[in-house]
């Protein structure tokens, strides 16, 4: 059954050159290099903040690398604001993180509007013009000479009709999501550290690895535990539920819920069982669920797992140095999944992303930017990494404010554009 929505004015907004939707890595990306080369930009995030998964979805640290200048601005920028000085630039404090991020967009003008859900595209034929923002104030339309979906999901692109596969390529199963949260009270002298799946610890009682798979409820069952910032506090990346479509707002329930439920028994184990955790409590949990798959649309190009494990180097590249590991979850369960490679992963060579990942096949006026660019489910399970994530949305950004610039189509805009301002 449907219900027929009465027609309706909305205000109109035509300020802006670009509209980016997201403000995660990829849509801070995008906002600061369009704002920098001059173009009026929007930046449009459902949240109360900017950040994404870095920050809302209390990332611990940057993994993987970019050669993307403002990737290693953010970095030493947020680190200056650090309190305990810490000798690596990529562990995250997301509330120094967040105000390097608006220090930098206001300093590169962008508008930012928080608390703002889009949820449709405006078009004229197969070209998006703008999209609709929903929020507190009610409906309203930002018009935009082109449109950047960095929303991670790619909900507007989905609205603008640009065609995606859902998940992995043959069953459409997407990696298991996980509500990350920190705790407080570990005493950072005897502390473990398990920094991947494949990485053990040896305990009187057992391996830590193997007493987490026997002991935590299912589908938890790994430990993942990374330093912060700040002395006694650690972020944990142990909480698991598959079977989740992030695209669905009663799977993105069920997955907080269900993480939620696993927390207390987690901090329970670390109590228990892991050196250093004997007096830990949690201070805090991600206020956005943490979804590592969903959307991959289809562009002009398709990167695979061979360009990848090749470190193919594209003529038409716009990121560059692009490094990380097949880094897949356990699909089904905890741990890493059979497809995945982290420890085994001997590709040291970066590779480049070519701008066709970007340029949805079909739809005009539209770019992708982040983990939802084309490329296939091994693929994405690298380039989801957030260095690279920055990396895409620069490239999407220098595009968004060529096009708008030139008063033509982002697909005619070319990559060696574009690498001049890289
Ligand atoms: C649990 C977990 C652990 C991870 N661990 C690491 C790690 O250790 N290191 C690492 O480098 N990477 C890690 N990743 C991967 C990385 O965090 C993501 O792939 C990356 O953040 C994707 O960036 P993005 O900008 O494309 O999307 P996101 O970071 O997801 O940001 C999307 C933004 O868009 C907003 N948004 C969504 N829909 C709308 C809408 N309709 N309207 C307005 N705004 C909208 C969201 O609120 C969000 O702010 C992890 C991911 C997860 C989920």
């Amino acid at each position: 059954m449907y219900y027929v929505e009465k027609e309706r004015q909305i205000p109109v907004v035509s300020d802006y050159d670009v509209v980016v939707v997201g403000s995660g890595p990829a849509g801070i990306g995008a906002a600061l290099a369009a704002g920098r080369m001059g173009a009026k930009v929007l930046l449009l995030e459902l949240t109360g903040s900017v950040g994404g998964i870095s920050t809302t979805g209390l990332m611990s640290h940057f993994t993987g690398t970019c050669d993307s200048k403002i990737y290693w601005e953010i970095l030493d920028r947020a680190a200056k604001k650090n309190y305990f000085p810490c000798s690596d630039k990529v562990v995250i404090d997301p509330e120094m993180l967040k105000n390097t991020y608006y220090e930098m967009l206001t300093e590169a003008n962008v508008t930012v509007l928080l608390y703002t859900v889009v949820c449709d595209a405006i078009m004229e034929g197969d070209k998006i013009v703008g999209v609709i923002g929903q929020s507190k104030c009610g409906r309203v339309a930002y018009m935009a000479k082109v449109v950047i979906d960095a929303s991670g999901d790619g909900d507007i692109a989905c609205r603008a009709g640009a065609a995606f596969t859902l998940g992995r390529e043959t069953d459409h199963k997407m990696q298991p999501a996980t509500l990350m949260f920190k705790v407080g009270g570990v005493d950072m002298d005897r502390a473990v550290f398990l920094g991947s799946f494949e990485s053990t610890y040896e305990t009187p009682r057992g391996e830590l690895q193997a007493l987490a798979h026997k002991i935590l409820p299912k589908p938890a069952g790994h430990v993942l535990l990374y330093k912060s910032t700040i002395p006694g506090i650690v972020t944990c990346n142990m909480t698991n539920v598959t079977d989740i479509d992030g695209t669905k707002i009663e799977d993105l329930t069920k997955a907080e819920i269900v993480c939620r439920s696993q927390m207390q028994p987690i901090v329970e184990f670390l109590r228990e069982y892991v050196p250093g955790y004997e007096k830990c409590y949690i201070i805090s949990a991600a206020s956005l669920i943490g979804i590592r798959e969903t959307r991959h649309f289809h562009g002009l190009y398709t990167i695979t797992e061979e360009d990848i494990y090749q470190a193919r180097q594209f003529d038409d590249a716009v990121v560059y140095g692009a490094h990380f590991n097949f880094d897949v979850h356990n699909i089904t369960g905890s741990g890493l999944d059979k497809t995945g490679k982290q420890k085994f992963f001997d590709q040291e060579k970066g590779y480049t992303i070519p701008y066709g990942c970007l340029v949805p096949e079909k739809i005009d006026g539209l770019l992708l930017s982040g983990r939802n660019i084309s490329g296939t489910h091994m693929a994405h399970s690298n380039f989801r990494a957030m260095p690279i994530c920055v990396g895409i949305g620069v490239a999407g950004g220098i595009a968004a404010a060529l096009a708008a610039k030139k008063g033509c189509e982002v697909r005619d805009i070319t990559a060696g554009e574009i690498q001049k301002y890289l």
